[in-house]
């Protein structure tokens, strides 16, 4: 979890490949199944282009049968979802039927200050959506995208009012969610204005301890988390 900006993505796809996980990010899922015309994809099309938010119970569903497929195979990183208190009780209630644990839900706290800088200057890669950051996380060449060599392009949607009005989004409906997270002693707090590899390396030792900790200890117990 983490505010627009906050390098959710960044640290998601560093961790997938260090650990061997899979990176689902709610934006590929959904351009995937759209593009493959799944009829869940089909579903979520008809939402996004009547300029609507696609629902809570199709994005669950979305979600849900890349979470199961991944769960099985060596696990996953969840980028974007849940984003919402009814995404994050649907999301518990899917778990819990196919006897998947959570191990950890990571919160990147960054000031919406930071957020409203970094995201003014973010370059995107118009081919693949990767974003940089001219300071804080610059590719390799300037300007260029490292993955595919594609010019890049700041979007007009990473204005300040803009960026402010999705700040305010995602803290009213995330609030919830960091409640709902800290009651089960899942909730992880973690510096997102340290450099990157010392975030990841924060990121790791939260991951390994909650596995030593063991599945289900303090789930739902209110196990001593520090506030
Ligand atoms: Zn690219």
């Amino acid at each position: 979890m983490g505010p627009p900006g906050a390098g959710k993505g960044t640290q998601a796809a560093v961790l997938a490949r260090d650990l061997g996980l899979a990176h689902l990010a709610t934006g590929d899922i959904l351009r995937n199944e759209t593009a493959a015309g799944s009829p869940v994809g089909l579903k979520a099309k008809t939402f996004m282009e009547a300029g609507r938010l696609v629902p809570d119970d199709v994005m669950t569903q979305l979600v849900g049968e890349y979470v199961v497929k991944a769960a099985k195979a060596n696990g996953f990183v969840l980028d974007g979802y849940p984003r919402t208190l009814p995404q994050a009780d649907a999301l518990q209630a899917l778990l819990e039927g196919a006897s998947i644990v959570l191990t950890a839900v990571v919160n990147l706290e960054v000031p919406e200050e930071v957020i409203v800088a970094r995201l003014a200057n973010r370059q995107t890669c118009p081919k693949d959506q990767r974003t940089y950051h001219p300071v804080n996380n610059p590719p390799g060449k300037p300007g260029v995208c490292d993955a595919c060599g594609s010019a890049l392009v700041t979007r007009n949607d990473d204005s300040e009012a803009v960026v402010r009005n999705r700040l305010r989004v995602y803290r009213e409906s995330t609030a919830p969610l960091v409640e709902f997270y800290k009651k089960q002693g899942l909730l992880k707090s973690v510096d997102g204005l340290a450099a990157i590899p010392k975030i990841v390396l924060a990121i790791k030792g939260i991951l390994d301890e909650a596995q030593t900790a063991g599945p289900d200890s303090g789930r739902g117990t209110g196990r001593g988390e520090t506030p």
